[in-house]
C-alpha cells in the first residue's frame, strides 16, 4: 500500500483543500446552510470506517465482520433518538433528498399527492420542483405563506379538503418563521393525511430546544445532518413506530446499497456534542445572532420577507436598493462574505437572478461571534451592497472582513495538517 501523505502523493489534491480551508478561514460564511463541523467529527469522517461495506441494519447485515460497525450505527440512532425523543431512526440516507425520496417511497404509491409548501415561498426542490424525478411519479399541490409570513393555515385547510393528500409537508430552505405542527397535523387529522416535515435547516435549533419539535407530533421528520445540527454531510429519517419498517426498506434495499459507516460514524460523534450543554448555548446564540442582523437591516430599510425571523436566517428582497439577488451575491462574494441569491415570494425574477439573497448565522456562531460582531457585519454587508458597482470600496470591505476573521480562527494546526 501507498503509505505516504496526500500533500507528498497528490500535491493538485491536496494544495485546492488548502485553498479551500484558507477561504473558510478568511471569509464571512453565512450561507445559512453551511457550518463548520469539529476536528472530532472530521476524524471519523476520514476513518477506516469507509472501507467496510454494511448492507442492512445493525444485528441483521448481508456482510461479515461488522461488529464495530454495529456499535458505531447503534450508538448514531439511540443518540438521535435521545435527541429528538424519537421512536424510530434510520441513520442511513446519504444526504436530505435522498432522505426524502425514501420517505416519500415509503409510504406512497406512483399519482398520490403530497401538499407541500410553495417553492419560492421557503420550500425546497426535493417537495415538488419540476426539473425533480419525483414530480414523475408523485402529484405535488403547493400552498403558500400569508401577506404576515405566516404559512395560511386557512388556505392549507381549504386545499387539503380540495385535493385529500396522502401526504402534508412542511419544513424548508428558506423560511424564517416557526412552524405550528400540532396546528397542521390538526389538518392532516382531517383529511386521513400522514405528516412529514423537513427540519434540514433547523434540525440544530430543535436540537438545541431553541424551535419546535415536530418529531413527537408527526408521523415522519427528514432531516440533513450538516447544516445547523452540525454533522457531516448527510441525512436521517426519524418517525413513529408504526413506519419504522417501511421507512428502513425504502432506504435499503429500496434506495441505497451500503451505508457510509464513516459518515454515520461522524453523525454519532455530532449527536454526542449536540447532546452536551454547550449546544444548547450555541442554537441559542444562533437565534439572537439572527434577531441583531434582522434589527440592523430594518433599520437600513431593507425588506425583509416574512417580516422578520425566528431562526438562524433572513431572506431578503434586495430590489428596492436597486440591485438585483444576483448582482448582491457577487458584489458580497468580492468581498469575501458569502451569501446566496434566492427567490422571493412569488418572485417575478428568474431563479438565476432573483430578488432576494438568503443569509443566516450558523458558521459565524460556530467560529465564537456573537452580537457586537452581527453588528459590524451588517454595516459592512449594507456598505457592499450600497456601493456594489465600486471594485476599490468592495476591496475595502474584503479587508475589514480578513480583520475581523482573523479574531476567531476556524481549526487549529494539529487538524489542518490531517
Ligand atoms: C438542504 C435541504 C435538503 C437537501 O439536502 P441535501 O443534503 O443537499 O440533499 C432537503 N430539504 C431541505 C428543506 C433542505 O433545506
Amino acid at each position: 500500500m501507498n503509505n505516504i501523505s496526500l500533500a507528498q502523493f497528490d500535491i493538485d489534491t491536496h494544495t485546492a483543500i488548502h485553498k479551500e480551508l484558507n477561504r473558510q478561514e478568511t471569509g464571512l460564511e453565512m450561507i445559512p446552510s453551511e457550518n463548520f463541523v469539529s476536528p472530532a467529527v472530521l476524524e471519523a469522517l476520514g476513518s477506516v470506517l469507509t472501507n467496510k461495506y454494511a448492507e442492512g441494519y445493525p444485528g441483521k447485515r448481508y456482510y461479515g465482520g461488522c461488529e464495530h460497525v454495529d456499535t458505531i450505527e447503534q450508538l448514531a440512532i439511540d443518540r438521535a433518538k435521545q435527541l429528538f425523543g424519537a421512536e424510530h431512526v434510520n441513520v442511513q440516507p446519504l444526504s436530505g433528498a435522498p432522505a426524502n425520496i425514501a420517505a416519500y417511497f415509503a409510504v406512497l404509491k406512483p399519482g398520490d399527492t403530497v401538499l407541500g409548501m410553495d417553492l419560492s415561498h421557503g420550500g425546497h426542490l426535493t417537495h415538488g420542483h419540476p426539473v425533480t424525478h419525483m414530480t414523475q411519479v408523485f402529484h405535488f399541490e403547493r400552498y403558500k405563506t400569508d401577506a404576515n409570513g405566516q404559512i395560511d393555515l386557512e388556505n392549507l385547510r381549504k386545499m387539503a379538503h380540495e385535493h385529500k393528500p396522502k401526504l402534508i409537508l412542511v419544513g424548508y430552505s428558506a423560511y424564517s418563521r416557526e412552524i405550528a405542527y400540532s396546528k397542521i397535523q390538526d389538518i392532516a387529522n382531517e383529511v386521513g393525511a400522514m405528516t412529514m416535515a423537513d427540519i434540514a435547516h433547523i434540525a440544530g435549533l430543535i436540537a438545541g430546544g431553541e424551535m419546535n419539535n415536530p418529531v413527537p407530533i408527526f408521523d415522519i421528520v427528514t432531516t440533513t445532518t450538516h447544516k445547523t445540527l452540525r454533522g457531516p454531510r448527510g441525512g436521517m429519517i426519524m418517525c413513529k413506530k408504526e413506519f419504522a419498517k417501511q421507512i428502513d426498506r425504502a432506504v435499503f434495499p429500496g434506495l441505497q446499497g451500503g451505508p457510509h459507516e464513516n459518515n454515520i460514524a461522524a453523525k454519532a460523534v455530532a449527536f454526542k456534542e449536540a447532546l452536551e450543554p454547550e449546544f444548547k448555548q450555541y442554537a441559542k446564540q444562533i437565534k439572537a445572532n439572527t434577531k441583531i442582523l434582522e434589527e440592523a437591516f430594518q433599520a437600513k430599510k431593507y425588506d425583509l420577507c416574512f417580516g422578520g425571523t425566528d431562526n438562524h436566517l433572513l431572506l431578503i428582497d434586495v430590489t428596492s436598493k436597486s440591485l438585483t439577488g444576483k448582482d448582491a451575491e457577487e458584489a458580497l462574494d468580492k468581498a469575501s462574505i458569502t451569501v446566496n441569491k434566492n427567490m422571493i415570494p412569488d418572485d417575478t425574477r428568474s431563479p438565476f437572478n432573483p430578488s432576494g439573497i438568503r443569509l443566516g448565522t450558523p458558521a459565524l456562531t460556530t467560529r465564537g461571534m456573537k452580537e457586537k460582531e452581527m453588528g459590524i457585519i451588517a454595516d459592512l454587508i449594507d456598505r457592499a451592497i450600497t456601493h456594489h458597482t465600486e471594485e476599490a470600496t468592495l476591496k475595502e470591505i474584503k479587508e475589514d472582513v480578513m480583520a475581523l476573521t482573523k479574531n476567531f480562527p476556524l481549526y487549529t494546526d494539529q487538524t489542518k495538517n490531517v
